[in-house]
């Protein structure tokens, strides 16, 4: 497992929220992306060597959606470049973590992303996440 890749942050209104991250960090937003399958609309933004991702739920049944009812805004998860996204849920799998997608799938950003299950991971959503080249 390499860097921390993004930090994910769910919001409620998109916009407002991009409005907010922009001052924060004196630049747009470099790329805005839906992810259908997903149910999630996003933001990245970078500042220096760091980005973040806004997400904010296209459905009721989105898991952003879901996370904003139970806990309300706020870090959703924590992404982690890996260079082999498979060998590396093999491997988490023996060591017990649970693994949300066993196939890796379509994120933003042309990545193929995995999650592991908050209740493996001390109550912190971790996202493994390939660049697709
Ligand atoms: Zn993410």
């Amino acid at each position: 497992m390499k860097k921390i890749e993004h930090i994910g942050i769910a919001v409620i209104d998109l916009e407002e929220a991009s409005i907010v991250y922009e001052k924060l960090f004196g630049s747009a937003a470099y790329k805005r992306e839906e992810v259908v399958n997903e149910g999630v609309k996003t933001a990245f933004f970078k500042n220096g060597p760091n980005k973040i991702e806004l997400l904010e739920a296209t459905n009721a049944e989105s898991p952003i959606a879901k996370f904003i009812a139970k806990k309300g805004e706020g870090i959703h998860h924590i992404a982690f470049e890996v260079d082999d996204i498979v060998s590396e849920i093999a491997r988490l799998k023996k060591e017990g973590f649970i693994v949300l997608n066993e196939t890796p799938k379509k994120g933003a950003d042309n990545k193929l992303v995995v999650f592991l299950h908050p209740k493996s991971t001390n109550g912190v959503l971790i996202e493994l996440c390939q660049e697709i080249y």
